[in-house]
């Protein structure tokens, strides 16, 4: 990570700290080593920690028509999120976007055992409870079919703590790390893993030995994109059974929400949210005190509600 908080075409160096200041924690984590990895085993060499952690998640895709133009509707897409405890028909998350060939994209989530709109029927019925664009944007013809995708777990694989390793073999992408697709960091994260190993290789290592430079460098973006995502879950799943936290992680949950929630009233703060949504930038961006400031200002100087 650069000074400015940038991840470079290499993804860069992060200190020990953790990431975005949060320190490392367990998830729920549970090391284990599966069946995928287990030819390395027998092979005499170190399998991956793995670390998981159980959010079953449930989603629900749809295509349909669109007749409108992009440039002629009122909002260039809808993301509806429910608070944990209260979805709507079973729906947590609910996304709408117009998409290329004059089409919309729908999806629909939901926790544990909700599992809305598995079938067209089902899925327009769940539209018809959220905000009205979900309406518009089902209204039109589906293309195919629905397709539901079920997630049972979000896991990672340590690969910086095994020290007999095969030379000349990484891993990359989802087979490293995967988690709940709603936080939509896994195609950056898999290309920033693609990035690290260009900037790897790029320095001439030694192709004979175990590519541990590699590893630690993906160990940078793993960390983000675990952090973000699968610690997104694991505070939703605290709020959800009422567990007590360490002061420090309910400290930062709390700078979190003050971040997320003056996104809506504060392009400055949008900005700086999207760029670490968007893994263009480290979540340490967000600890920044002014930026924090900033976001409790606009919460404070934000009309009530009625
Ligand atoms: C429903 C859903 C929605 C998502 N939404 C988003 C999003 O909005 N934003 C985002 O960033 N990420 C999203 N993701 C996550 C994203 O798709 C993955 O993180 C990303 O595709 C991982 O890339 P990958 O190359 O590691 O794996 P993949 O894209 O899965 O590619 C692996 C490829 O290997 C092939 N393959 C498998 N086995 C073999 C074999 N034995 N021989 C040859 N080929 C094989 C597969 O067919 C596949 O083409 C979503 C995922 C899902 C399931």
């Amino acid at each position: 990570m650069r000074g400015d908080g940038e991840f470079p075409s290499g993804a860069g160096r992060v200190g020990q700290r953790g990431v975005g200041g949060v320190r490392r924690r367990p998830l729920g984590k549970d090391i284990d080593h599966d069946a995928e990895s287990n030819w390395l085993g027998q092979d005499g060499h170190d399998q991956p920690g793995l670390e998981r952690l159980e959010a079953p998640i449930n989603y629900a895709t749809g295509l349909f028509t669109r007749p409108v133009d992009i440039a002629e509707l009122e909002a260039p897409g809808a993301l509806a999120l429910f608070s944990p405890d209260y979805p709507s028909g079973g729906v947590s998350v609910a996304a709408a976007n117009p998409i290329e060939d004059e089409r919309w994209i729908v999806m629909l989530m939901g926790y544990g055992d909700s599992r809305p709109g598995r079938t067209v029927g089902a899925f327009r019925e769940a539209c018809a409870e959220l905000p009205p664009i979900l309406t518009t944007a089902t209204a039109g013809a589906v293309i195919g079919d629905v397709v539901t995708y079920h997630q049972a777990e979000s896991r990672r694989r340590h690969f910086t703590d095994v020290s007999r390793f095969p030379a000349r073999l990484v891993s990359v992408g989802d087979a490293v790390a995967s988690f709940n697709p709603v936080y939509g960091q896994g195609m950056s994260s898999a290309a920033l893993h693609a990035s690290c190993l260009a900037f790897h290789l790029g320095g001439g290592p030694d192709l004979g030995s175990v590519a541990r430079e590699f590893f630690r460098l993906q160990q940078v973006v793993v960390d983000v994109a675990w952090a973000v995502s699968a610690g997104g879950d694991a505070a939703r799943l605290d709020a959800r059974d009422g567990t007590d936290v360490p002061e420090d992680i309910a400290r930062q949950r709390w700078a979190v929400e003050q971040i997320t929630a003056a996104t809506l009233l504060d392009g400055n703060v949008t900005r700086a949210f999207n760029n670490v949504s968007y893994m263009l930038r480290h979540p340490a961006t967000l600890a920044d005190p002014a930026l924090l400031a900033r976001a409790v200002a606009a919460h404070q100087e934000a009309p009530m509600a009625t």
